[in-house]
């Protein structure tokens, strides 16, 4: 039975994320990258001065937003960084959707929006991906009280072309619209170029994904002057320090190394070339892939079952139960090695069944 007390509480449906398991494993659950970050960070890492802990760390975080101003070719006023794009994303939840009005987001994308959304009490609709997994960009075209979706989609790893994203915010000029750009590195280009045009978009990006730190937790918003403000005022009216010393210098080291960052990126983007050959010749089919993961399943094998004889031997990918995806996995895009690894399990296994159903 409820207690009494309990029914002022504010009582949510967290969000659920991907196993990190405390074993070596082939981990391609969680759409980390496996190339360790810029060698900048490990020095910073290495020289830190433990006394300087001391002191609260720059409020502004004015050297990070400095480099990423740089790297973006925008003005430092529009750059807000937080503990990771999932803080980013929380503030601009706060912040910009505060209508009556349902903001609109895909019924299968990163799943954190329904959740912060319930967590503030905003109201949502979840307009259907097609039947080829794209967003139908006619369907956001109506009264709304703020657009979300990420580009490239999760779990989908599709991505769109900026005349796509454009059409969305030129569609719905009195919201906000984030594009969320997690994957983006993988896939094209930002839509950042698009901020001079329009006032009301709000670009953000993460550090865990293409830039190898995910455990340092750091990502940002680009958007006009204004929006920044009003997402400034929303932090420090919530915590003031939310970036740490370590982040703030590291996250600085990693913007600085354009050359290793490209690298990695290639690297990866060739890997997941790779393994997307490999699975078509196993039968299995997907969107296209934009981010580094690959959203596949196979006509003749059954998801769950994949995902658990995966599991077993400890390959450790991502599967939902839902309805519209369960046939399909998400695979992140690991080293060659794991890659192999994968391909050469999928092998067996889908001969194994092909010989069941002999
Ligand atoms: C990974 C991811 C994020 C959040 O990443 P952080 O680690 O919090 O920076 C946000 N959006 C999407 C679509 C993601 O896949």
């Amino acid at each position: 039975m409820m207690k009494t007390f309990e029914k002022n509480i504010r009582r949510v449906t967290p969000y659920v994320p991907g196993e990190q398991p405390q074993r070596p494993v082939v981990k391609l659950n969680t759409n980390e990258n496996p190339y360790p970050p810029a060698p900048g960070v490990e020095k910073v890492l290495h020289e830190m001065d433990a006394g300087q802990l001391r002191l609260y760390p720059d409020p502004t975080a004015a050297s990070l937003v400095q480099e990423l101003a740089a790297y973006y070719h925008v003005k430092p006023e529009q750059v807000f960084v937080g503990v990771g794009s999932d803080d980013v994303l929380a503030m601009c939840f706060l912040t910009f959707f505060n209508s009556e009005k349902p903001i609109l987001f895909p019924d299968i994308t990163y799943s954190f929006y329904k959740v912060w959304a319930d967590l503030y009490r905003i109201p949502y609709e979840c307009p259907k991906l097609q039947d080829d997994f794209r967003i139908c960009k006619e369907d956001y075209y109506r009264e709304n009280g703020g657009v979300i979706f990420p580009n490239p989609n999760a779990p989908t790893s599709l991505y769109e072309n900026l005349d796509f994203v454009e059409d969305m915010v030129k569609h719905n000029p009195d919201v906000i619209v984030i594009v969320d750009e997690a994957y983006v590195d993988f896939a094209g280009p930002s839509a950042i170029g698009l901020l001079e045009k329009y006032e009301n978009l709000i670009v953000t990006q993460t550090f865990s994904k293409a830039r190898s730190m995910a455990g340092m937790r750091i990502g940002c918003a680009i958007a006009s002057p204004l929006l920044i403000q009003y997402l400034n005022d929303a932090k420090y009216s919530f915590n003031s320090y939310t970036m740490n010393q370590t982040s703030i210098l590291s996250g600085v080291e990693a913007v600085k190394d354009k050359d290793y960052f490209n690298a990695q990126v290639q690297k990866i983007v060739r890997t997941r070339e790779w393994t997307a050959g490999e699975l078509r010749k196993l039968g299995f089919v997907f969107p296209e892939p934009g981010a580094n993961f690959i959203f596949a399943k196979h006509p003749d094998l059954d998801g769950t079952e994949l995902y658990e004889a995966l599991r077993e031997k400890d390959i450790f990918v991502r599967h939902w139960e839902d309805e519209r995806i369960r046939q399909y996995l998400r695979i992140t895009i690991g080293t060659q090695e794991q890659m192999e690894t994968l391909i050469a399990f999928l092998k067996t296994y889908s001969g194994l069944k092909k010989e069941e159903n002999r």
